[in-house]
């Protein structure tokens, strides 16, 4: 039994992770201020013994004794990390280095949620890991992607300086129950706006591509990360290799929940990625691991959580 820090728990991939720990048999401490995430995410857990909340803000230094540490803090969808873009990149550049700083002093492992977009918009397709990215450094997804990406220097410098062993993994879009269906990303937008009957909104021609994975298959990935070989530090691409445009997934969805759901075409957010696809090699290779729940199965089961949400 390990005692496992999880920064930003009771959010949507933290509570999935603070459940299959808790399964598993750890004890679980959860940090999280509730920015976006929400105490309903992790309700079934709170009277669980092994599991300990802990409202506290990662820009802040942590003092607690643990054996591991998940730190997933940070806002993920594009309305949510805009809405205050300083506070974003303190999450992220702060939060790593108080994470990385207690991580150094318990001499303990540490995973870093990264993201696919330090790739930015990519000239390169689909993205192995040695791509470097094409980031707008001045736009406004950049107070996500650059402090994603500066994250990552953090965590390959105390790797270097202070020989932490870290474990950073690039997650691409990643969908399933527990997203909050007001963060405006396009699996719950959709989802809400057929089960609603009210209209789809896409973005631009729809043409674009996103690479979408389940949450418990993305879940599997980052335990077999933490888990993984002494040494192996990523960073690791891990996400569903299956790409689709948007208007595809939007015509999944009518189909899937029945709607008479029109599509209404806006304009395309500034910035926005025109294409994205995980090459997972990597992930195969050094953890044995690659997504099984195809697009189809797992929206089956986003629909019916959102229907229940409903009532
Ligand atoms: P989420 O918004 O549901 O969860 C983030 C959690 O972090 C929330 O509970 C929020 O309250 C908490 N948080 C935010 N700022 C904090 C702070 N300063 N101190 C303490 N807690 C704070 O998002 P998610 O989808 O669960 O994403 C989790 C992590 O995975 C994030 O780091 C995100 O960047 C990364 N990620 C997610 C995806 C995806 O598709 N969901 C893709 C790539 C990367
Ligand atoms: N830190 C923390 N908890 C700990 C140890 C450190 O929050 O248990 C914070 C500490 O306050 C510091 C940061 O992590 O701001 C980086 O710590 P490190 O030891 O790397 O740097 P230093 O303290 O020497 O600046
Ligand atoms: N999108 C869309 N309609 C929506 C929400 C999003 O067409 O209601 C598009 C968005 O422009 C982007 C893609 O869907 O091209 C994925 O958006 P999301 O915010 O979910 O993730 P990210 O852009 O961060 O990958």
């Amino acid at each position: 039994m390990k005692r496992i820090l999880i920064t930003g728990g009771a959010g949507f991939l933290g509570s999935h992770l603070s459940k299959k720990l808790l399964e598993e048999g750890n004890e679980v401490l959860c940090v999280d201020n509730f920015y976006t995430g929400s105490r309903k995410n992790i309700h079934d857990l709170l009277d669980n013994k092994n599991f300990e909340l802990l409202r506290h803000d990662v820009t802040h230094p942590l003092f607690v004794e643990v054996d591991q540490i998940y730190n997933l803090a940070c806002p993920a969808s594009p309305i949510h990390y805009q809405f205050d873009p300083v506070q974003t990149t303190k999450t992220s550049v702060l939060g790593a280095i108080n994470m990385l700083g207690l991580a150094k002093r318990l001499k303990i492992p540490i995973l870093q949620a990264s993201t696919s977009e330090v790739y930015g918009d990519p000239e390169i397709h689909p993205q192995p890991e040695s791509y470097r990215g094409n980031v707008n450094p001045i736009g406004p997804r950049a107070c996500y992607d650059e402090g994603k990406r500066c994250a990552e220097t953090l965590f390959f410098d105390y790797y270097r300086q202070h020989s932490l062993d870290i474990k950073v993994m690039r997650i691409f879009n990643t969908y399933g129950p527990n997203m909050n269906p007001q963060d405006g990303r396009v699996v719950s937008n959709f989802i809400v706006q057929a089960l609603q009957g009210e209209n789809i909104t896409i973005y631009g021609d729809g043409k674009q591509t996103r690479s979408f994975c389940y949450v418990s298959d993305l879940i599997d990935g980052m335990v077999k990360l933490m888990n993984s070989e002494k040494g192996f530090t990523g960073p690791v691409n891990i996400g569903n290799p299956r790409e689709f445009t948007m208007l595809e997934l939007a015509e999944q969805i009518i189909e899937l929940t029945g709607s008479t759901s029109q599509l209404k075409f806006q304009d395309l957010p500034e910035d926005d990625p025109l294409q994205r696809q995980p090459i997972i090699e990597l992930a195969k290779s050094k953890l044995g691991w690659e997504p099984e729940i195809e697009l189809r199965k797992g929206l089956k089961a986003t629909i019916e959580y959102f229907r229940n949400l409903k009532r």
